[in-house]
């Protein structure tokens, strides 16, 4: 993504916010420029690291309440993964994610055709499908050197 690609992001997603009522804080837009630009998928930890050098202020509980906010106006997604913390993404195009079953980092992949996988449900069981999960799991570049 290019800078003003970025800033197209971040300002639609201002006015989204604006529009449900919410309060734009400096920290609140920390955040969500924060999540435009990370591609990691970070935990609600990994966001409040990287942003408390330059936001003191702000709590765990600060940053997890922005993610919500985030989430609930279809923002950013919330990737839970059983007892382990949530990730958050940023929601731009539709997109699959692999997962290192080493060190647990979520890459993003593009496949088109499992758009169709929905309509195959649809059609043979009657259900009206809202949406589906797929993830794959392996060992990442990094992690696959490392067992050589
Ligand atoms: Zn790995
Ligand atoms: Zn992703």
């Amino acid at each position: 993504m290019t800078t003003a690609e970025r800033e197209t992001l971040f300002n639609e997603s201002i006015n989204a916010l604006k529009k449900t009522g919410v309060r734009i804080t400096p920290q609140r837009r920390a955040v969500l420029k924060f999540m435009i630009d990370a591609d990691n998928h970070p935990t609600a930890d990994e966001v409040y690291k990287a942003l408390s050098p330059e936001h003191p202020g702000m709590s765990v509980a600060t940053i997890y309440n922005n993610l919500k906010v985030l989430k609930n106006t279809g923002i950013i997604k919330e990737l839970t993964y059983g007892d382990a913390s949530s990730r958050f993404d940023f929601n731009s195009d539709k997109h699959y994610h692999i997962m290192c079953s080493s060190c647990g980092k979520i890459t993003d992949f593009h496949f088109k055709g499992l758009e169709a996988v929905e309509e195959l449900a649809a059609n043979s069981t009657d259900f009206s499908i809202t949406h589906h999960r797929l993830e794959l799991y392996g060992l990442c570049k990094e992690c696959k050197q490392a067992e050589d």
